[in-house]
């Protein structure tokens, strides 16, 4: 693979050259860098990086109304997107030059056909259906963003490790808009066809490494510093910052109005730790409020966050989050060899990099963090479905995580709660058969081996003899 120009230049640059700029998020080193280098930690102590602006100098809008003025604009291709239709938010890049293929023409759904089963009042609950998105899923808000960053350093290559929709967003960019060429990292039959069929097909450099996701993203790191290949996984600071333009739609789609709660799935964490960045930054400038509560929702295959935060107690901690408990936490993970498995591939992660940010949005939004079981997540997909769109598993865990706080008392029936839907329902339609279908060994094949024992919502489909007297007796 040849080098490209995106190896780490110097970090003591004496001048900066945007009013973008990186900032390392621990308090206590707090370091900047140019927005032209490209670090995934801070080369001073390790930490994550943010994308940060010196909004003082920077023509912020005066309220969030202000965007309603591009919706007529939309044959702008920027325009037209719905992450760059805000990008007065993530400044990094002049509008020009930002990277499209037409993301985040998502809408936010009243569900009042899920309500009842989360428990929540007809009117009260919200879908945002990100799986609506290019390559049906919200990662195209975030890769977006990376793109763009790539290109503004000159990046030629681009790689990263995925569960799967990470490849097919970064696939899709770089076969679209043919700006780099792409080179992804999987683990070992983790994968959901759906997603793997897109790599393929949008012609991405696949290599299926023997080991899990977390396995993949470790090599994908190290491969990407030797080879100064451009690396889009979600500790890429500038793919976050597409994220956030999901809560903007949102908020866009409430009239600007904040909601109670916002409910998504975590893996890697990067849609959170988005998330509580777009809600800091719209409050530190005035744009909003009111914070929404936000909650995180693990697989209980995958529950790392769910251990740390609600068992262990681990906090934010203004920055200074306990690393002892952290280290001590994945030392014994390693040497009880665990490993995630949850039929929820989107999240089957057990060492999210974006830990600690997610610590930090937690903190901002007064968050809460559940794991749910398969058999919560699967039913609460067949729920999604029969109401329409239908997501992938691992989606579907926002809304079984909303069901279980809303039993539990910490939502209340009449709050209004929008439960993000991450990925289409075709992502993964094994396990939809599995679930609806009626074939006994394929359903222990796929649910039974994660101990899925049962679907009381499954649309069984009916077969019939090739006589119009029996098919038209079914009928009636
Ligand atoms: C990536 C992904 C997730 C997990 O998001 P993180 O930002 O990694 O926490 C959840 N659902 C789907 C469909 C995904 O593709
Ligand atoms: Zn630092």
């Amino acid at each position: 693979m040849k080098k490209t120009e995106t190896r780490v230049k110097k970090s003591s640059q004496p001048k900066r050259t945007s009013l973008a700029f990186q900032r390392c998020i621990n308090p206590d080193c707090g370091a900047t860098y140019d927005i032209t280098e490209v670090h995934h930690y801070c080369p001073k102590c390790g930490s994550l990086l943010d994308a940060d602006y010196e909004w003082d100098k920077l023509p912020v809008p005066k309220n969030l109304k202000h965007f309603e003025k591009y919706w007529k604009e939309r044959n702008i291709l920027q325009r037209f997107s719905g992450v760059w239709r805000f990008q007065e938010l993530l400044p990094f890049a002049p509008l020009e030059k930002c990277v499209s293929i037409g993301e985040g023409q998502t809408i936010l759904q009243q569900a009042f056909g899920v309500a009842p089963y989360v428990g929540l009042d007809p009117k009260s609950l919200y879908l945002q259906y990100e799986g609506l998105n290019p390559s049906g899923s919200f990662k195209d808000n975030g890769m977006s963003a990376g793109m763009t960053h790539g290109t503004l350093v000159g990046a030629k290559q681009a790689v990263c490790a995925s569960t799967g929709n990470t490849s097919a967003s970064l696939a899709i960019y770089c076969a679209a808009t043919k700006l780099m060429n792409c080179v992804i990292f999987i683990g070992d039959g983790k994968i959901a066809y759906g997603k793997l069929s897109q790599a393929l097909d949008y012609g991405a450099r696949t290599v299926q490494i023997h080991g899990d996701f977390d396995d993949a993203m470790a090599r994908v790191q190290e491969v990407s510093r030797k080879l100064g290949i451009y690396l889009l996984n979600s500790v890429n600071p500038f793919r976050l910052e597409g994220q956030k333009t999901i809560m903007f739609r949102v908020l866009e789609a409430l009239r600007w109005n904040v909601p109670d709660w916002i409910i998504v799935p975590g893996g890697n964490l990067g849609n959170s730790s988005s998330f509580g960045k777009a809600f800091i930054e719209l409050h530190k400038l005035g744009l909003i409020k009111k914070v929404p509560r936000l909650a995180v929702i693990n697989a209980s295959g995958a529950d790392t966050l769910y251990r740390l935060f609600e068992q262990e107690n681990l906090r934010w901690n203004g920055g200074r989050p306990d690393k002892k408990k952290i280290n001590a936490f994945f030392k014994q993970m390693t040497a009880e060899g665990r490993h995630a498995s949850t039929i929820a591939s989107a999240i089957e992660i057990n060492r999210p990099v974006n830990l600690v940010k997610c610590l930090r949005a937690l903190d901002f939004c007064n968050g809460v963090v559940r794991s749910v079981s398969e058999q919560e997540i699967l039913d609460a997909k067949a729920q999604i479905g029969a109401s329409g769109f239908g997501c992938e598993p691992a989606s579907a865990a926002s809304v079984a995580g909303a069901k279980k706080l809303v039993e539990e008392g910490v939502i209340g029936k009449d709050e209004r709660v929008v439960c993000v839907l991450t990925g289409y329902q075709l992502k993964d339609p094994n396990a939809t058969v599995a679930y609806h279908g009626t074939n006994a060994k394929f359903f222990k094949e796929v649910l039974g081996s994660h101990g899925v024992k049962s679907a009381p919502f499954a649309n069984h489909p009916v077969s019939v003899d090739n006589d119009i007297k029996k098919i038209l007796d079914l009928m009636r």
